[in-house]
């Protein structure tokens, strides 16, 4: 994908997630473009929770209410597409077909590759979309960290074969573009800053994991405000206490991710502000093994803790 594509493919975006409060010089951008050329978005959602979706809702710039008012290049979204029905499964047909103009796609959730039929859209298995998308799209964003690594849905056990969607292209030698965008759920600043960050400069510097580098080259570890009590073996033996919260299972000197500098809820708070350890949403084995601290620390405070 060359620059322009680029350029084309952040404009796109924004337009679809319908971000007004840009910088000046990215609404001259926008403004060059030809809203008929601008190509669309499709967004889809396989084992999700729809929790990402849902986090991008709380975004404070732009708000909800300018994202949920202005998708008109968001050609489909399970959740706030207005079309349901006979008329969603048509639409999207038209996109993926290649029938419907260039678009991009978007994809939350991971993919059931060895149960397909664990995720149906219509009477179509999730994946069938997926591959016969890598057709006919310019290029795709994997919303989240089930989308970017399998997540919960490929937890140990997992008897849906879930994978993330650079694994299930992979597996099938697709070699598409594909931007993961880790987090459970994701920021809706790494989204949307990912997108003006495209359409200002074009493609963005990514990490070894296929991350934005902007959002996800530091560990929380390094960046924490607890980094001194660690250095000083000054540790929480249990929730609330002052002190670093490693030996409660905290996961921030594996997980890149800039919580501790841009904080969530419109700047309100992160975890370890809350007192509560990094659970490693953002890192990409969140919760794959059985004994991961999110899911047993409670039950093995005196085991040391698998991050492998
Ligand atoms: S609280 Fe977590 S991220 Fe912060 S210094 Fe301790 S181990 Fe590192
Ligand atoms: S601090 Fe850790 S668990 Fe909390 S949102 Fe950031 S990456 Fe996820």
């Amino acid at each position: 994908m060359d620059r322009r594509e680029f350029l084309k493919l952040g404009a796109m975006l924004s337009a679809a997630f319908g971000i007004l409060n840009l910088p000046k010089p990215v609404i001259a951008a926008l403004k060059k473009l030809d809203p008929k050329t601008i190509p669309k978005l499709i967004y889809l959602q396989g084992q999700s929770c729809s929790g990402c979706s849902v986090s991008l809702l709380q975004s404070g710039s732009p708000s909800p209410l300018t994202l949920i008012t202005n998708y008109s290049q968001l050609a489909f979204h399970s959740d706030l597409s207005a079309v349901s029905g006979k008329k969603a499964l048509d639409l999207i047909e038209k996109y993926i077909s290649g029938k419907a103009g260039d678009y991009f796609l978007a994809v939350e959730g991971a993919i059931p590759e060895k149960m397909p039929e664990a995720c149906i859209i219509g009477d179509k298995a999730f994946g069938q979309y997926i591959e016969a998308a890598a057709a006919t799209m310019s290029g795709a964003i994997a919303v989240g960290t089930c989308a970017s690594d399998g997540g919960i849905p490929a937890a140990e056990g997992n008897l849906t074969g879930a994978v993330s969607l650079r694994e299930y292209y992979k597996k099938r030698s697709i070699n598409k573009l594909v931007i993961n965008l880790r987090g459970c759920s994701v920021h809706p600043d790494w989204v949307w800053q990912t997108i003006i960050n495209m359409v200002k400069v074009g493609m963005p510097t990514l990490t070894d994991q296929g991350s934005p580098a902007l959002f996800y080259s530091r560990k929380i570890h390094e960046q924490c405000p607890r980094y001194h009590d660690f250095q000083q073996e000054i540790f929480a033996c249990k929730l609330g206490e002052a002190g670093c919260l490693f030996k409660l299972g905290c996961v921030g000197p594996d997980t890149a991710a800039d919580c501790p500098n841009r904080w969530w809820n419109l700047s309100q708070n992160w975890c370890v502000a809350a007192n509560a350890p990094c659970i490693g949403c953002a890192w990409p084995n969140f919760a794959r093994k059985k004994d991961f601290p999110f899911y047993r620390i409670s039950e093995q405070k005196n085991r040391p803790i698998n991050r492998s």
